[in-house]
């Protein structure tokens, strides 16, 4: 990380710059930025043979709304302060969405790619069960999900785990999202995080001023992208915008190098490769680039960040040529080059908000959970029944006019049936991130003082913050 200051000072730094132009009395204010708890746990386990010592967090950063949510990850580079700051994105990023959820984060110094599966279940479950016996694992009180190193199978040993523990909680499954369908996991879950950049950059592109502010014009059809970062997040981004969207994929940077394509690059042909060949490096088609170092200052029209922390920094900010970046990660811009990046022009729709989707959709996973039913399951045949309905309807008519016209197959086949999970999950989550990006807009758009969609989104989600500590009179 190319961080001169910690991730959590940028943060601070971050919350502070919105927090100035907020009425809120002091100690509001403090109590609200701190990070509450961060307990840390060293455990052993025994593996080829000998005992493991492996180090762990749970950060919960405000219990202002509980439970607290907010993933795990498995990294070497994993540490206290890294925790602290993405549980306190967390609680911003829930508080903007409407996810009634504080923040919370956790991590594990463990390099995933040493271990194998079944020493990764060992280590998961022993990892699980100490947080579980403190809380720190519950439906009502602290529910963990995926993030950097950490997928689906880790969700379910975590889930399974809890079960072993308390296996009366008759909503044990809601104590972790982001689980398989077959285990209570929901629709879309995987694709969300990425599904909610492509509807946050469509609701971008619904605003003129928008656009223009970045010195952009038009739609998403045809702009080039960079990607930073193929996995699950940048994966799914790229992929819808460019499949549905019209973008052009026009370089991927990874671990190994970064590859570029002025025609477009297929990012699922592109995926399949880095997973036989583990990077980019050899694909052919593409032209790599020469410095990867350097990649993500090529030019682009939108950049996306999908990787990790503190990667435009005060050293590389003044060379970045995209007009337009968006969050996908969580921290890719540290305080210091936000501000360069400011003072150019460049717009920023930050991580509280453009990564909101992935615990968006986890909420809709916990109701999901608490409610034992999957959703659509009551409505989709009573609305596939009314849509008939209607075509017969129609028909009727068309006869009485003497044939005039017919429904054509493809009208009835798109009408027909009703919502299922998949089409509500990705409606929620639509709906949400174009609510929560027009809450920022008329921030920005109104109040004094605010000039960039980061400082708006702070603002939005302190405001409701201290709103919900007011309320209950504190
Ligand atoms: N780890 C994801 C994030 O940073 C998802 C959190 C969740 O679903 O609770 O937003």
């Amino acid at each position: 990380m190319s961080q001169t200051k910690s991730f959590s000072k940028s943060v601070d730094l971050m919350f502070d710059r919105a927090a100035d132009l907020v009425d809120i009395s002091p100690g509001l204010r403090e109590k609200i930025r701190v990070c509450n708890a961060t307990y840390t746990t060293r455990f052993g386990v025994r593996l080829r043979g000998e005992i493991h010592t492996f180090i762990g967090y749970r950060a919960v950063h405000s219990e202002h709304m509980e439970p607290v949510k907010g993933g795990i990850r498995y990294a070497p580079s994993v540490n206290q302060d890294e925790v602290e700051a993405l549980a306190a994105l967390m609680t911003y990023k829930c508080a903007l969405v409407d996810v009634p959820f504080g923040g919370s984060k956790g991590g594990l110094c463990i390099d995933p790619g040493d271990y194998s599966t079944e020493e990764l279940e060992q280590i998961t479950r022993r990892f699980a069960a100490e947080l579980i016996k403190r809380d720190l694992i519950h439906p009502a009180q602290n529910v963990p999900a995926p993030d950097m190193g950490t997928g689906e199978r880790e969700m379910a040993w975590i889930a399974d785990q809890y079960l072993q523990i308390q296996p009366t909680d008759i909503d044990a499954k809601a104590c972790v999202t982001g689980k398989p369908v077959s285990m209570g996991g929901i629709a879309g879950r995987t694709e969300a995080t990425g599904r909610g950049i492509q509807y946050a950059l469509r609701e971008f592109f619904r605003d003129s001023d928008d656009v223009a502010r970045a010195g952009l014009s038009g739609s998403l059809d045809g702009k080039r992208i960079l990607v930073q970062g193929l996995g699950n997040v940048g994966y799914h981004a790229a992929k819808f915008l460019s499949q549905q969207d019209g973008a052009i994929i026009t370089t991927v940077v990874e671990r190994d190098g970064a590859v570029t394509a002025e025609s477009g690059i297929d990012v699922d042909a592109l995926r399949s490769w880095i997973h036989e060949n583990g990077g980019v490096t050899g694909f052919p088609g593409v032209e790599a680039v020469a410095s990867p170092e350097t990649a993500l200052e090529l030019e682009c029209d939108i950049l996306i960040p999908a990787a990790t922390e503190g990667v435009i920094h005060a050293g590389n900010a003044a060379r970045i040529c995209a007009p337009l970046i968006i969050e996908a990660a969580n921290g890719p811009v540290t305080a210091e080059a936000d501000q360069i990046l400011r003072e150019k022009n460049c717009v920023i729709i930050p991580d509280l908000y453009a990564n909101a989707g992935g615990v968006t959709v986890s909420y809709f996973e916990w109701v999901k959970n608490l409610s034992h039913m999957r959703f659509g399951r009551m409505q989709r045949r009573e609305q596939e029944a009314r849509n008939e309905r209607i075509f017969r309807e129609l028909e009727a008519l068309s006869e009485s006019l003497g044939n005039a016209w017919a429904l054509s197959e493809s009208f009835r086949d798109e009408f027909r049936a009703g919502a299922n999970e998949i089409d509500l999950v990705r409606s929620g989550l639509d709906d949400t991130m174009r609510k929560a990006f027009q809450e920022m807009r008329a921030v920005l758009q109104q109040k004094d003082g605010v000039s960039d969609f980061r400082t708006a989104a702070y603002l939005v989600a302190i405001e409701k913050i201290a709103e919900s500590y007011r309320v209950r009179g504190h």
